[in-house]
């Protein structure tokens, strides 16, 4: 579900207020969230004092008033079910700037700052950082208004330039810009990593892997940019270039090396490209603009992306496969223990991850949970590939397991079109 938090200013009170929209309260907070009833006249938070939490108002109504240096109070508000209160406190641990007392019996629900920080940690770096320059404007601000007798609060600049030095955000949208150009002005290149039959190790096919080449800071690594792509959403474009370029570099291997309609080739996508509109017209529109015959094409994704959109995910994988393009399941055994949802999904190939195929030869537990996974794809009439096999004695294992085909640096390492080229045409005379 979509959180929004909205803050504005009201330009008649000059108070600025803050309500969650969309949500019900009890859904923006978690488990460790309890319930809290005040009786009408309670004070529910006092200006002043130092507070550790919000609340959202589930039931009832409550009235923010101001304490003036003189002693009287002005009334500058009344909130009821679904806004939240006390949130300046999410931020820091600055004395509270208002006092909030029940208006009739209220329920709410707390949200300590605790628990606010650790979801902080775990978004994005770029929304973090902006959720954090408004929540120090908001104090700020409020702080600047005729109510508050204290100066202003003049920490906040250079808490913001703190903010924004703090980690990598600004780094990442420079990157994210940067990314940007290098799609349009071609420094994205696919490197190409063959996969093999570990039987006979013939190629089968390849696995496109997007390299990216910095004029200024040379190569970046795929697990910096493409996270950074995904977020953005820039994955979608860049995505769509891969296939193209990916169908495209399979008819010139084919051609060169000597191979007609043999060999696949495998292009990775996050659920950002699934989200995307008309993803299944788009991909095969480009599958056909190359020339290549969908059942020669797979698609690699994540079981993450099964699991957080099922629905989504199971309508498009059904019109992938009708149209004759094969579905693997990459880094399987990564990201959920249950293996038992596979058979909702159209898949044809599971790639086991290399954390297990490296861990084979040494735990008990990899090699168990290999063993299963083989299993139960043979079960299920799906193909597997072991990722990252670097040893003989993973590739013999592998092989004696029943696994079908591998890739990994023993075989080869992910290269450019010329190289991939020449190494299956040698290949092909072996
Ligand atoms: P992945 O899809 O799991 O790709 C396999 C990664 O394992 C590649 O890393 C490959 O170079 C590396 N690898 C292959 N064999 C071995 C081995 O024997 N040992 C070791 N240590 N590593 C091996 P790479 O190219 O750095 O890509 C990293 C990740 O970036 C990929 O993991 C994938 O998640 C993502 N990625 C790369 N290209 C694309 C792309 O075009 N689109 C999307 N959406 N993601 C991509
Ligand atoms: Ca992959
Ligand atoms: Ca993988």
């Amino acid at each position: 579900m979509r959180v929004e938090y909205h803050l504005w200013v009201d330009s008649q009170s000059e108070w600025i207020s803050s309500e969650w929209i969309f949500m019900p309260a009890s859904e923006i907070t978690n488990r460790e969230s309890q319930f809290l009833r005040f009786n009408a006249g309670d004070v529910i938070l006092r200006q002043g004092e130092i507070g550790d939490n919000a609340y959202i108002i589930e039931s009832g109504k409550v009235e923010i008033s101001l304490q003036h240096p003189d002693g009287t109070a002005q009334v500058v508000g009344t909130r009821g079910p679904g806004a939240m209160i006390g949130e300046m406190a999410l931020v820091d641990a600055a004395p509270r700037t208002a006092t909030i007392r029940a208006l009739e019996p209220c329920t709410l629900l707390e949200l300590s700052r605790a628990d606010f920080a650790r979801r902080l940690e775990s978004v994005d770096p770029v929304v973090r950082m902006t959720a954090q320059i408004i929540l120090t404007r908001y104090r700020d601000t409020l702080k600047r208004t005729s109510f508050i007798y204290d100066t202003a609060y003049s920490g906040a600049e250079s808490a913001e330039l703190g903010y924004a030095g703090q980690g990598d955000a600004l780094s990442q949208i420079k990157l994210a810009n940067e990314f940007k150009t290098a799609l349009e002005s071609h420094h994205l290149k696919l490197h190409y990593q063959p996969i093999v039959d570990l039987n006979t190790r013939a190629v089968h096919g390849f696995e496109a892997l997007m390299r990216w080449n910095h004029p200024e800071r040379g190569f970046i690594r795929p697990d910096i940019f493409i996270p950074i792509a995904e977020q953005t959403g820039m994955i979608v474009e860049a995505s769509r270039w891969a296939l193209l370029e990916a169908c495209r570099a399979l008819k010139r291997i084919e051609g060169r090396a000597g191979y007609l309609n043999e060999l696949f080739m495998s292009v990775n996508f996050s659920s950002a490209d699934f989200a995307s509109e008309n993803f299944v017209e788009t991909i095969y529109e480009i599958i056909s603009k190359s020339d290549v015959d969908p059942h020669f094409v797979h698609l690699e994704i994540t079981e993450r992306l099964l699991i957080g959109q099922p629905e989504m995910a199971k309508q498009t994988l059904g019109l992938c496969r009708k149209a004759g393009m094969g579905i693997s399941i990459d880094d399987f055994g990564t990201g959920y223990s249950s293996l038992s949802y596979l058979h909702h999904f159209p898949i044809d190939t599971l790639k086991i991850d290399r954390a297990f195929v490296s861990g084979m030869t040494k735990d008990e537990g990899a090699l168990r949970l290999i063993q299963s996974i083989i299993a139960l794809a043979k079960n299920m009439k799906m193909k597997i590939i072991a990722e990252g096999v670097e040893e003989e004695r993973e590739a013999g294992m592998l092989r004696d397991l029943g696994c079908d085909m591998a890739q990994g640096y023993l075989f080869a390492k992910p290269m450019a079109e010329d190289d991939v080229t020449a190494f299956v045409a040698g290949k092909r005379t072996v």
